[in-house]
């Protein structure tokens, strides 16, 4: 390992430290792997863990505890058994909880349709044909900003902090402006960095006036229940705390089985206040007569309570942590002693977010294509895919097997090494 800060570095040493990583670049040019560590999905062998799910409800098992034939068509909100393990889990009451098909963005790409079509329970007119800004925490997930943009929604960028997005930049902002009707946020182990919301930022976003009557926070707890150590992360209970703000109606809750069960054929879940479930209930009874039961019946059966879901997290994370502590590892041997680079140590969830040097990333992403390792486009966790500071990348470890995320990450950072020298000296 290099001992000296790139920074530091003398014209000379800079000089030898690009003609190594040239030479290192070369040599994993021959390699011709093909690697990826663009998106965060399962691997097999954490899909293997829902195997009984194959075989599930099983033959002639096709009610549920109140004698509902699971076979046939309604319950709109779902299988009550299925939403008490889930409500227990995510803090919701059973009766404020629904449980759908397989994709939480789904759902929320129909709140917003429904919001722009006809307007939610607190707004005067439909959100078509005004002006709409979202706020968006960044680095953030690149689906949440696809939804927005393809809906003609701008987008404003807010910085994320160590505990939350900053909740004081963002009460200024809505208190001001009324066109700004939404904040994405994953409160949970945020996609890409981590972050878990404290407490106190939570609090602030429920009770900040806004000056939007109908302010939602798409509140996308995809993570809830994804920790990588003994200490999992508290579901802080937004609805209540809205509720007792006296904004019952501005959280909406997602959740889903996606990184549980089936990534695409989990179970996804709505939770909101009794107006908001009647105003979802009122839009979504026009495009379903009801959602897959027997897909929720089958989850009750596999899991039978909430311990059940965390026994199983616990499995799912005996998998990733080896994976995220070999990224880490990998980034502090290769870039922590030239300092090139910052990276978060998450505690859950499915990704780290890595800075490299300002105006860098776009050609660190580049290089790795041409070395057979994909990452996630540059600018790809920015709304419009704009990272103006061009510097932050998305890793994703839990796909590959362990030798192929060595191999990728010590490639990704003979990529961040020589961009970095190329750039200090303007090559
Ligand atoms: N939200 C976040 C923050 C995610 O990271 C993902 C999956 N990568 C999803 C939602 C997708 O959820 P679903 O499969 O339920 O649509």
């Amino acid at each position: 390992p290099r001992q000296t800060q790139i920074g530091l570095m003398s014209h000379a040493e800079l000089v030898s430290e690009y003609e190594t990583q040239k030479a290192d670049y070369a040599k994993l040019k021959t390699e011709k792997l093909t690697l990826d560590l663009t998106r965060g999905k399962p691997s097999p062998e954490q899909l293997d863990l829902s195997a009984d799910l194959l075989v599930l409800p099983g033959e002639g098992d096709y009610r549920d505890a109140s004698g509902t034939d699971c076979r046939n068509y309604g319950g709109l909100q779902g299988l009550p058994e299925l939403r008490a393990i889930f409500g227990e889990l995510l803090g919701i009451p059973v009766e404020n909880l629904f449980a759908g098909n397989n994709s939480s963005l789904e759902m929320m790409h129909d709140m917003l349709v429904f919001a722009m079509l006809y307007g939610t329970a607190d707004s005067a007119a439909p959100w078509a044909g005004q002006q709409v800004k979202f706020l968006c925490p960044v680095p953030g997930y690149d689906r949440h900003f696809a939804i927005t943009e393809a809906l003609g929604v701008e987008m404003i960028p807010v910085p994320m902090e160590h505990d939350g997005p900053d909740a004081h930049a963002i009460a200024a902002l809505v208190a001001a402006d009324p066109a700004i009707k939404g904040l994405w946020a994953v409160p949970n182990y945020s996609n890409p960095t981590g972050v878990v919301f404290s407490e106190e930022v939570v609090r602030e976003l429920v009770s900040m006036p806004t000056a939007a009557p109908d302010f939602r926070l798409f509140w996308d707890n995809a993570y809830a229940v994804h920790p990588l150590t003994d200490l999992a992360a508290p579901i802080v209970d937004v609805l209540g705390l809205a509720a007792a703000a006296g904004n019952p109606n501005r959280p909406f809750v997602f959740a889903s089985t996606s990184k549980i069960t089936y990534a695409g054929a989990g179970v996804a879940f709505f939770g909101a206040s009794t107006a908001n479930l009647q105003w979802y209930t009122r839009h979504v009874s026009k495009k379903s007569i009801g959602p897959d039961k027997i897909n929720q019946l089958r989850h009750v059966r596999f899991f039978k309570d909430a311990a059940g879901v965390r026994a199983h997290m616990q499995r799912h994370r005996a998998i990733l942590e080896p994976k995220f502590a070999l990224v880490l590892r990998i980034l502090e041997e290769r870039l922590g002693p030239s300092k090139v680079a910052s990276w978060t140590e998450p505690k859950g969830g499915y990704f780290i977010s890595l800075d490299v040097p300002e105006g860098t990333a776009k050609r660190v992403i580049a290089l790795a294509k041409d070395a057979g390792i994909a990452l996630t486009p540059a600018g790809s966790t920015f709304p419009y895919g704009k990272d103006v500071e061009d510097k932050n990348i998305r890793i994703a470890p839990s796909f590959p097997p362990l030798s192929e995320l060595e191999v990728a990450m010590n490639g990704l950072a003979t990529c961040v090494l020589l961009a970095a020298s190329e750039h200090l000296l303007d090559k």
